[in-house]
């Protein structure tokens, strides 16, 4: 455990006497253990300038259980090479690969390819059996894949699959976060639970970082010449000018029989329910499925959404929505509703409250070596490798060269805000996306298709590659939803969801 020292002394530690300019030494601490901050921790220590003689990395993590307790540790875990933004993906996605390779990744937090699609069908009522895929034929007009046979064959509309061979993969995301951290761990990186309650600054610069150690009333001080702040949703909290707001999802793990095996797939489905709503209209649900490779099935949906509490360990969990995303995913499987359920969990994802991010780069704005790492929305899994990269570099090396990120440093924000929010008063065409009876793809080729549709939205869109993708954004409530929802009465979409 390092010495906790006051600004003064670390002040004098970290300038050159003679001087007084700043010496090549580097104390780093990265505020959030998820996958954003163990992951930049793994790559600083890989960075060819990096010596644990010179620099010190320290990540600070308010839960008592360690990191990845947010939703780094209860996401799905889809890697996809049409992901967004484009930019950060081609870094990121590559970057999967070959730390699975270096790293042993696929015993160590289950790195395979999957394939991944988007479902669409009805859902059967809690007596009616499911016939085994097939049984009953069909399968070819609705494209349904001979291996996907863990989903009801009759029941299916539509089977369309998203991008190509090997264009999506998976993690483990609570082994892949932990993994990372153990691995920087090894290098000489260092985690302290605790919880930062001040970035220290001093003439423009950051000096350290106070904390509390769980369950002590102390709070204590580490120098820093370098604070990367990755603490997903809490960011605001130590600095409130950061534009961080955030969604809720919930989840479930589901283990089938034993003699039970589930093919890999990633589906977003769109399940139309055997029971109407109180209008008597269908009610269509979207969760999303991702098998695993030791056989887990995880699906995650939306549900009643709480106030973001303090600190990570005080998420609550709701049992009423969990067991209603089991039996939405049971109605379209003989397979899981035949399995029981393992984990019930609730998460937040930070979310770029003005539009676009992630947020990637040194806020110099606020105070020089403080750097913003986060805004990930829903593909923070997927973009993390790229993300940390990204930082080691421009710790390092003064600057990014691993790709062009420009766009996603932190005095950028406020410029696209503004940009998306010129965008949306042109975009007049009022798209009332209310009938859940319409399929989500339909919906949103409908919204592209229009010509009222601002060029470059839908060419951010557009990025996506596959509407199947956007789709996703979409039942994420990520930064696309925001897109379309910005201007309220003029333009709106309004997509229900699971
Ligand atoms: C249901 C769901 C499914 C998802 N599926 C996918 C997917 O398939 N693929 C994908 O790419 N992405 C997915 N995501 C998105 C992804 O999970 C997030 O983008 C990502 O986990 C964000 O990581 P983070 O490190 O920024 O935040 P977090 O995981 O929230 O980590 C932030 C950490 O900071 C800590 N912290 C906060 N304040 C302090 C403080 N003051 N001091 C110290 N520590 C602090 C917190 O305790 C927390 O551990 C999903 C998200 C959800 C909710």
């Amino acid at each position: 455990m390092r010495l906790a020292l006051g600004p003064l002394r670390t002040a004098r530690a970290l300038h050159s006497p003679l001087s007084g300019t700043m010496t090549n030494e580097r104390n780093i601490v990265i505020i959030g253990g998820g996958i954003i901050g163990c992951t930049t921790a793994y790559y600083l220590t890989r960075h060819p300038s990096f010596s644990p003689s010179s620099t010190k990395i320290t990540v600070l993590e308010a839960s008592r259980n360690g990191v990845a307790q947010g939703a780094s540790g209860k996401a799905g875990g889809l890697v996809a090479s049409w992901a967004f933004p484009r930019e950060l993906v081609d870094i990121s996605f590559a970057e999967h690969v070959k730390l699975a390779e270096e790293n042993g990744g696929a015993a160590r937090w289950g790195w395979r390819y999957t394939n991944c699609g988007s479902w669409e069908g009805r859902g059967a009522a809690d007596g009616e059996g499911i016939a085994k895929s097939g049984e009953n034929g069909g399968r070819a007009s609705t494209g349904l894949p001979d291996d996907l046979d863990w989903v009801g064959g009759d029941l299916t509309t539509a089977y369309s699959p998203i991008a190509g061979h090997k264009a999506s993969a998976q993690v483990h995301p609570y082994l892949f976060t932990s993994g990372m951290m153990d691995l920087a761990k090894e290098k000489g990186a260092e985690l302290i639970k605790g919880k930062a309650v001040n970035i220290n600054k001093d003439g423009g610069r950051v000096t350290g970082v106070t904390y509390q150690e769980s369950d002590e009333a102390q709070t204590k001080t580490i120098p820093a010449t370098h604070v990367v702040l990755a603490a997903g949703p809490w960011t605001p909290s130590l600095e409130p000018s950061v534009p961080i707001s955030t969604t809720f999802g919930c989840s479930i793990t589901i283990r089938p029989k034993p003699s039970v095996t589930i093919s890999p797939y990633v589906l977003f489905t769109e399940i139309q329910l055997p029971e109407s709503d109180s209008f008597g209209k269908a009610r269509v649900v979207s969760p999303e499925i991702y098998t695993r490779p030791d056989n887990e099935v995880y699906a995650s949906g939306h549900g009643s959404v709480p106030l973001l509490p303090d600190n990570i360990d005080d998420v609550p969990v709701s049992d009423e929505d969990c067991n209603r995303i089991f039996s939405y995913v049971a109605s379209i499987s003989q397979e899981l509703r035949e399995g029981t359920i393992e984990r019930r969990q609730g998460c937040f994802r930070p979310v770029v409250s003005t539009g676009g991010g992630p947020i990637i780069g040194e806020a110099g704005k606020i105070a020089k070596g403080l750097y913003i790492a986060t805004g990930h929305t829903c593909w923070g899994i997927c973009n993390a490798p790229g993300t940390a990269k990204a930082l080691a570099e421009l710790i390092f090396e003064g600057k990014i060269k691993c790709g062009r990120l420009d766009k996603l440093a932190p005095n950028e924000t406020g410029k696209m805000a503004e940009q998306i929010r010129r965008l949306s008063r042109c975009w007049s065409v009022d798209v009332q996306v209310h009938e859940a009876r319409t399929g989500v793809n339909r919906r949103l080729e409908h919204v592209l298709q229009s010509p009222y549709f601002p060029h470059n939205m839908k060419s951010l869109l557009e990025q996506t590659s596959h509407h199947a993708a956007i789709c996703a954004i979409l039942l994420n409530d990520c930064s696309a939803n925001q897109y379309l929802a910005m201007n309220g009465s003029s333009g709106m979409a309004e997509v229900e969801v699971g």
